[in-house]
C-alpha cells in the first residue's frame, strides 16, 4: 500500500500541470536524489544559502539570491528587505511601519491575490493609473506620470507583476523608479519558461525578482527564488534565517551578506515562518541546474505525441481539439478541448464528474467559462493517458448525447 492509500487517499491523474493545489511539479530523479542526499548530513544554513546565492547569481545575472519557501514567501521577504534595509530596529518592528515609509506603488491592473504576500510584510499598496482597454473605457494603459503623481515621502518602492505585455514596460518603470531612488520588486513567479526571463534582474535592472521553484523549474513545491541586489537579498536572508546565536560567533558569509558590518544580530525576523530546509535548498538547486540546461525540452516530442493521441481518440466526440505549442519553443504543449453543444453548457459538471471518478482526474480549468477543457501533459505519461482518454470519452459522449 502506498503512503497516500494508507491515509485513505487515491492518487489522481493530474492533467492540470504544476499547480500548488494538486502538489506542484513532478520531481526529476536527480532532484529527488539531491533531496535525499541532503537529508543525510547537516550544514550551517547561512553557509548553504550563501552557496545557493552563488548558483542563483550565475543563473540569473543578479548580485545575489536566496532560496525561499515559494514565490509568495519571496515577495514577503523582498518587501521586508525594502522596508527595513539593514536597520535592525525596523526588522524587529515589521510588519508595523510606524515612523518609516511603507507604501509600494503598483499599477492598478497588476493587483492580484498574491499581493497579500507583499502586504503581509507591512507594506501598503498604492494603486496607480488605469488600464482602459481592459475596462473597455478607452485606449490607454497605466502611464509613468501616474507613478510620479502617487509618489510621496511615504513611498518605499514599486511592486511590478511581470508579464511580457505589462504596461508600462518593466524597463521604463525601473528607469523612472531609480531616478526617484526607489527599488522595484518584481513578481515573475510564473514567468518561466522562457529561460531568458531568469535574467530579468540583469536586463532591465530590477532590484528584486521573485520566481516559483515548484512550477516550471520542477523543484520542491514549497520553494522559490528571490534574487537581486546583494544589500536587499542580505536583508531578506537576515529576516528569514534562524539567528539564535551570539553575534561574536556569527560569521555571515560575505557572498550573501556582503562585507558591510552589521550593527548586531537581529532577533528571529518576520520571515522566520518561511524557513526553508537544507533538503529543499539542495533539491531546488538541482532542479534549477536542469532547468537552465534545457533538459526539460527533451520531453516536448513525447508530450506532443501523447496529446495528439488523445485528440485522435476524441475525434468522434462533440469537441474541437487544438494543440498549442509553447511560445518561443520552451516548455510543454497544451491541448485545448473546446466543447460543443450540450457539452459546452455542461463544462463544469464534466469537470466535477471527472474529479469524483476513480481514479480522480483533474483537467486544466482556466478556460472553463469559455467551455474549454485544458490538458497539461506535465504529469502525464503513457500509463495515465489511456485512462484519461477513456474517462473523458465516456463523459463527453454521455453529455453530448
Ligand atoms: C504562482 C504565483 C505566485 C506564488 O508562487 P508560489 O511559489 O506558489 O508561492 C505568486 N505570483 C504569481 C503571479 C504566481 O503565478
Amino acid at each position: 500500500m502506498g503512503v497516500y492509500e494508507e491515509l485513505g487517499l487515491q492518487p489522481i491523474i493530474n492533467a492540470s500541470g504544476a499547480v500548488t493545489r494538486l502538489g506542484g511539479s513532478p520531481w526529476p530523479p536527480a532532484v529527488l536524489e539531491a533531496y535525499c542526499q541532503a537529508a543525510r548530513a547537516c550544514v550551517p544554513l547561512e553557509q548553504l544559502q550563501a552557496a545557493a546565492s552563488r548558483v542563483i547569481a550565475q543563473a540569473t545575472g543578479a548580485e545575489a539570491g536566496l532560496v525561499t519557501a515559494g514565490a509568495a514567501a519571496a515577495l514577503t521577504l523582498g518587501t521586508a528587505a525594502i522596508l527595513a534595509g539593514n536597520d535592525l530596529g525596523r526588522m524587529e518592528r515589521l510588519p508595523h511601519c510606524d515612523g518609516f515609509g511603507n507604501e509600494l506603488l503598483v499599477a492598478r491592473d497588476q493587483r492580484n491575490p498574491y499581493d497579500h504576500a507583499v502586504r503581509a510584510a507591512g507594506a501598503r499598496l498604492v494603486e496607480v493609473g488605469y488600464h482602459e482597454p481592459l475596462a473597455g473605457s478607452g485606449v490607454r494603459c497605466v502611464e509613468l506620470w501616474e507613478y510620479e503623481a502617487a509618489c510621496t515621502p511615504q513611498t518605499a518602492g514599486v511592486l511590478y507583476v511581470y508579464r511580457p505585455d505589462a504596461r508600462p514596460p518593466l524597463e521604463a518603470v525601473v528607469e523612472w523608479a531609480h531616478r526617484r531612488g526607489l527599488p522595484v520588486l518584481v513578481d515573475a513567479a510564473g514567468e518561466l519558461p522562457p529561460r531568458a526571463n531568469l535574467r530579468l534582474e540583469a536586463a532591465p535592472g530590477a532590484d528584486l525578482v521573485a520566481f516559483s521553484g515548484g512550477k516550471a523549474i520542477r523543484g520542491p513545491q514549497a520553494t522559490g527564488i528571490l534574487c537581486g541586489r546583494r544589500r536587499l537579498v542580505a536583508s531578506a536572508a537576515m529576516q528569514m534565517l534562524d539567528t539564535d546565536d551570539f553575534s561574536e560567533l556569527w560569521e555571515p558569509p560575505a557572498e550573501l551578506f556582503g562585507n558591510e558590518r552589521w550593527t548586531g544580530l537581529p532577533r528571529q525576523g518576520i520571515g522566520r515562518g518561511y524557513k526553508v530546509s537544507k533538503e529543499q535548498i539542495v533539491a531546488l538547486l538541482a532542479a534549477l541546474r536542469l532547468f537552465i540546461s534545457g533538459a526539460y525540452e527533451a520531453e516536448q516530442q513525447e508530450k506532443c505525441a501523447l496529446l495528439e493521441g488523445l485528440a485522435q481518440i476524441l475525434a468522434d466526440c462533440p469537441v474541437e481539439c487544438r494543440l498549442h505549442m509553447p511560445p518561443e519553443g520552451e516548455g510543454l504543449p497544451l491541448l485545448e478541448i473546446a466543447l460543443r453543444g450540450a457539452c459546452a453548457r455542461d463544462a463544469l459538471a464534466i469537470c466535477r464528474r471527472l474529479r469524483s471518478g476513480s481514479p480522480p482526474i483533474y483537467l486544466g480549468h482556466g478556460l472553463l467559462p469559455q467551455g474549454k477543457l485544458l490538458v497539461n501533459p506535465l504529469h502525464l505519461d503513457r500509463a495515465a493517458m489511456p485512462v484519461l482518454a477513456q474517462r473523458l470519452r465516456e463523459e463527453l459522449l454521455a453529455s453530448g448525447a
